[in-house]
């Protein structure tokens, strides 16, 4: 197993720090090409439509120019919560209003942002951390806009998904996000079982107090593969671990991992068995096994999905009676 610690990663919780470690010139020098970017952006005001715009993800310094600029002369800007997101404006001097649209808005708190649209009005639209819609509140306020004909403007940043995939050492070519795992042991089960054969790497989302239940399902489900476990990215405690499931969970019973967490597993051998394939396997199984056995044995060893291998099985049982 191997433990990755980011050296001390700077936190900005304020702008403009006294000291300066890339010398007094450069810092000048980089902060008027900020200013000149910025000044770029001011020349002409916004153009109206809906603007997804990506906070960091824990480093305040994430941020980007051009989010800066929309969250600043947006006519409207939304938020998950404002307590959480006051706290961003305030490290950037963003002295305005902020307006919620979280999980629990509803028909009536869209039309009232879709009137705005409607009017001509830029709308920013934030969560607490990351890109909005990724696990966040948006879908259906974007799906309404767009049906309109409204301009709905990405304006990229930080992610935790892309964030983790890169500094995993897992492939790249390739992902599935899955979101974040079911809570119940049965739902998360399926949900890993229903991913075997994707070509590429799975990436989840975690919390704290789950991932031990996690880690347990994938051991069930994918002993031998690799693991990340990507946490606290781009705070002070950023760590990356990989293991198998059963060497990361042995690790977390000493040291229980906290913060924000992304889990990774590395995609399997590519399956390449043909429906024969399983087909003859299965029926070699059935020889000596029950049913549930065979699939069991038969979707693990040709790294097929378990309903196909337990389709083709009854198929072959419906054959024999
Ligand atoms: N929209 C966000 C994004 O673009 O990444 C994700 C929001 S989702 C509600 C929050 C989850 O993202 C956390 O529970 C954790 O799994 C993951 N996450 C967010 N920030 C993270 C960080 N700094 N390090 C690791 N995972 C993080």
């Amino acid at each position: 197993m191997t433990k990755r610690r980011a050296p001390k990663i700077p936190q900005t919780d304020a702008v403009g720090d006294e000291t300066s470690t890339i010398g007094p010139e450069r810092a000048a020098a980089l902060l008027a090409a900020v200013s000149r970017q910025f000044d770029r952006l001011d020349a002409s005001p916004l153009d109206p439509g809906l603007y997804l715009v990506s906070t960091p993800i824990g480093n305040l310094s994430d941020i980007s120019i051009r989010a800066l600029f929309v969250l600043t002369s947006a006519d409207r800007v939304y938020c998950e919560d404002t307590r959480h997101s006051r706290k961003l404006f305030s490290a950037f001097d963003i002295g305005r209003k902020l307006e919620t649209y979280h999980d629990f808005s509803g028909e009536a708190d869209r039309e009232r942002i879709m009137s705005a649209l409607r009017e001509g009005k830029a709308i920013a639209l934030i969560s607490d951390a990351g890109t909005p819609l990724i696990a966040d509140p948006g879908y259906k306020l974007v799906r309404d806009a767009a049906a309109e004909g409204i301009s709905v403007f990405p304006v990229p940043g930080a992610s935790a998904i892309l964030s983790a995939l890169v500094a995993s050492g897992l492939p790249t070519d390739r992902f599935f996000f899955g979101g974040f795992l079911p809570p119940k042991d049965g739902a998360r089960l399926d949900v890993l079982e229903a991913v075997r054969t994707v070509p590429g790497t799975l990436v989840f989302y975690e919390t704290p107090s789950r991932i031990g239940a996690a880690l347990a399902a994938v051991e069930t489900v994918y002993p031998e593969r690799t693991l990340a476990v990507a946490r606290e990215l781009t705070k002070l405690h950023e760590t990356i671990m990989k293991g198998t499931a059963r060497e990361l969970a042995a690790s977390f019973e000493v040291d229980p991992p906290q913060g924000e967490i992304v889990l990774l597993i590395a995609p399997g051998e590519a399956a390449t068995a043909t429906e024969a394939d399983i087909e003859s396997a299965l029926r070699a199984a059935l020889k000596t096994a029950r049913l549930k056995e065979a699939v069991e044995d038969v979707s693990k060893g040709l790294g097929v999905a378990r309903k196909t291998a337990y389709n083709l099985a009854l198929k072959i049982k419906g054959e024999a009676s």
